[in-house]
């Protein structure tokens, strides 16, 4: 059993120890036909609960090795959420974090209750997952736990974003044929202008799914991510983006292009010939193009 693992080298974070608060299998309350864990029962509650006290020693331990970690990350072999001890163990890693920042990945799942929004607030960045808008997509993607709802969902992502001051970061799976059509992506569109969050990342399948499920290419990505509003700060994140063939755009067509959705460097090293990211250089220079950071991520947008 494993409670840290790591540390792994990001280019947007730096050097991350991750924390694991299911080492010993997955507790989760979805069972997601990507989860690239195997699949197992949905559950309201963990039924193998390690002690906060354990988990800080591990941490100690291995931070006393790695002194020069700058995040931790909080996640399970499930949902983080439903380890009973959140706000204790939060407000334990607090006191020792130093300059370190803290960050969980959440399902969303539980984010309407108090007591977990109580928890969140007291990390440096949020991340949390939304694939779904509405319950039909809800139940056959993520395969939720009875009575989890949708719009409790959205309802609990509102009213964190009310008080949660730091980077709040969305993620979405994207699954062929299962939500990424035109209705499904108008809804999250609709919310997700409501919700406002710093950033949203938009991926698929990279690794092994529990289920038989397709991902979509890095063009269908782009071609989903066109759908919603050009306002939202959407990164594609995916390792597929090195298939994609980059191609020749004359100044206008850069400009088009970002003005229906702004880009990160991967982005444009993705879709852009060396030629065309010269161009794009050019027109930061010239002014007609700016670099705007988004949390962690460098995005190309008009400077209009
Ligand atoms: S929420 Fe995460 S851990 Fe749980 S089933 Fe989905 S992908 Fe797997």
């Amino acid at each position: 059993m494993s409670i840290i693992f790591g540390p792994i080298n990001s280019r947007r974070f730096g050097k991350s120890l991750g924390v694991d608060l299911s080492p010993t299998k997955k507790q989760c309350n979805f069972d997601c036909l990507y989860c690239e864990l195997e699949p197992a029962k949905t559950m309201e509650a963990y039924d193998d609960v390690v002690s906060v006290e354990e988990i800080m020693k591990a941490l100690n331990g291995v931070l006393e090795e790695h002194i020069d970690i700058d995040v931790l990350t909080v996640t399970a072999n499930g949902e983080p959420t439903l380890y009973p001890h959140l706000l204790e163990l939060i407000d334990e890693i607090n006191i020792i974090k130093g300059n370190r920042k803290t960050l969980i990945l959440s399902n969303s799942a539980n984010i309407h209750k108090e007591s977990v929004q109580k928890a969140l607030l007291k990390f440096d960045m949020v991340k949390l997952s939304l694939d779904c808008a509405t319950n039909r997509c809800l139940k056959k993607l993520d395969r939720s736990h009875k009575d989890i709802d949708v719009e409790s969902i959205k309802e609990g992502m509102l009213t964190f974003k009310k008080s949660f001051t730091n980077p709040l970061i969305i993620e979405i799976l994207m699954v062929k044929t299962l939500n990424d059509s035109a209705e499904e992506i108008e809804e999250l569109n609709r919310f997700l202008l409501k919700l406002n969050p710093t950033r949203i990342d938009i991926g698929t399948v990279d690794r092994p799914p529990a289920y038989k499920v397709r991902p979509l290419s890095y063009e269908e990505l782009r071609e989903a991510s066109l759908k919603f509003d050009s306002s939202l700060p959407i990164y594609i994140a995916t390792r597929k983006k090195v298939m994609a063939k980059p191609s020749t755009y004359s100044d206008e067509e850069i400009l088009d292009t970002i003005k229906k959705r702004p880009l990160t460097q991967e982005d444009i090293e993705a879709l852009f010939d060396v030629v065309s990211q010269k161009r794009v250089q050019r027109l930061i220079n010239k002014n007609k193009l700016k670099v705007v950071d988004s949390s962690g991520y460098e995005f190309i947008t008009l400077n209009r």
